[in-house]
């Protein structure tokens, strides 16, 4: 139960009259359970006595926060409690599933990432919808912790690239699944009845907002951003004219929907950046990656899929200085040179091109091998997708290309491992 008041004498009026009742109906409060939570606190003045409050006899003690239905709250009306718990519960949520024996190393990532969606994002979102004016930092925190865990879910190295990482598994940003939380919400407000005093304040709220935009901060403003960014504000403009709102499932898919094309616009409009423009050659679209496409229809390669794709985003990667364990050779690009370069692997390189070639036959390979390297690795890496070749071939090449940069990169040369 709770009790709201403006006043300290309103608040012990009502702690009273709940005493009182209770003496009527023979239960006790447990003044130890309960706490007060006083909102814009002044500084008390020097020989002022502090306030005290009582139910019955008993005093209650003054918390900084309280959890309501599991939601914690403190006086300052600050997240911060909220986001470490989140990301917190995120990790121990996702790293306890691998425990049990689901996670990236026996499991497929497309799988996990069911999992993930479905179990570890709404336990950990869980009250996110009344979350409202995140800090851009604590947008970073509740992100990194995401991004750990599915770069974990690919097997891929730590410093991968957040649009590398999220894009090949088509996760979206947390951000993005908190305001799709927030619009659902937003949704069963409106669907709620016309005689209930929750809908009553709803509907003073919303247009009180709409009526004056600048006085109102929480919930109403932040739910109208979304509509902007999400392109749904038609939806709330009939909702304010005729009082229709989309019943659940239509809700429910026209989020979902232009939460992908705002996604997916994000991505493909990210620009000024040569590596990731180049990244974008080969995975055009924000969707599963064709390296997990592949391993999800044949199972048997999912092994150097995995190695695959560690290989393509140390290519991706932070480029600094490294020396190759076995050549002794300094380079810049150590996923490049362990698969095209590298003197000691000379020998396995040469059966990959025989087998391609063999594979591919002589005019796709004489294709292929007159791109520019990097073009030659991104091929390798990505199915072949600028060679022209049926389905049949396509697949033999795109197993024999993903052994032997399983082979390549795991003999001795590290990339795998670092
Ligand atoms: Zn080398």
């Amino acid at each position: 139960m709770m009790l709201f008041s403006l006043t300290p004498d309103g608040l012990q009026s009502m702690l009273h009259i709940c005493y009182e009742y209770t003496r009527k109906n023979r239960y006790m409060y447990n003044a130890s359970k309960c706490k007060i939570v006083v909102y814009n606190d002044s500084k008390p003045k020097p020989n002022q006595q502090k306030l005290q409050w009582l139910i019955g006899r008993d005093i209650v003690e003054e918390a900084e926060s309280y959890v309501h239905l599991g939601i914690t709250k403190d006086k300052y009306s600050t997240l911060n409690v909220n986001i470490d718990e989140c990301c917190a519960k995120l990790r121990r949520t996702y790293f306890g599933l691998g425990e049990t024996g689901l996670n990236s190393n026996t499991v497929h990532p497309l799988s996990i990432k069911r999992l993930y969606e479905s179990v570890v994002l709404p336990k950990a979102l869980y009250g996110c919808e009344v979350w409202n004016r995140l800090t851009s930092s604590q947008i970073l925190q509740l992100e990194r912790a995401h991004r750990t865990c599915v770069k974990n879910i690919q097997s891929m190295p730590r410093h991968t690239r957040s649009d590398i990482t999220l894009s090949c598994l088509a996760v979206y940003p947390l951000e993005t699944y908190i305001d799709k939380r927030k619009l659902l919400f937003f949704g069963q407000l409106c669907r709620t009845n016309s005689d209930k005093n929750l809908k009553r304040l709803f509907i003073y709220r919303l247009f009180s907002f709409i009526n004056s935009p600048s006085d109102q901060i929480g919930f109403v403003p932040d739910l109208y951003r979304l509509f902007c960014k999400y392109s749904l504000k038609a939806v709330l403009e009939e909702f304010m004219a005729t009082s229709h709102f989309p019943n659940e499932n239509a809700w429910k898919t026209a989020v979902r929907k232009a939460i992908h094309i705002h996604v997916c616009q994000e991505y493909k409009s990210r620009g000024g950046d040569t590596q990731l423009e180049t990244f974008k050659t080969i995975h055009c679209d924000y969707s599963s990656s064709i390296l997990w496409v592949f391993s999800k229809i044949y199972s048997d390669q999912l092994l150097y899929c995995r190695s695959s794709m560690r290989v393509l985003c140390k290519f991706f990667g932070r480029r600094y200085t490294v020396t190759c364990h076995q050549c002794n050779i300094l380079t810049e690009n150590i996923a490049a040179h362990s698969i095209l370069y590298c003197r000691k692997t000379d020998q396995y390189k040469q059966q990959m091109w025989k087998h391609i070639y063999k594979c591919m036959g002589a005019k796709n390979y004489q294709q292929f091998v007159s791109l520019e390297p990097d073009e030659q690795m991104l091929e390798l890496l990505s199915g072949f997708v600028h060679i022209s070749m049926n389905d049949m071939k396509r697949v033999s090449c795109f197993k024999i290309a993903v052994r032997y940069v399983h082979i390549l990169g795991q003999y001795r040369c590290n990339v795998l491992n670092i």
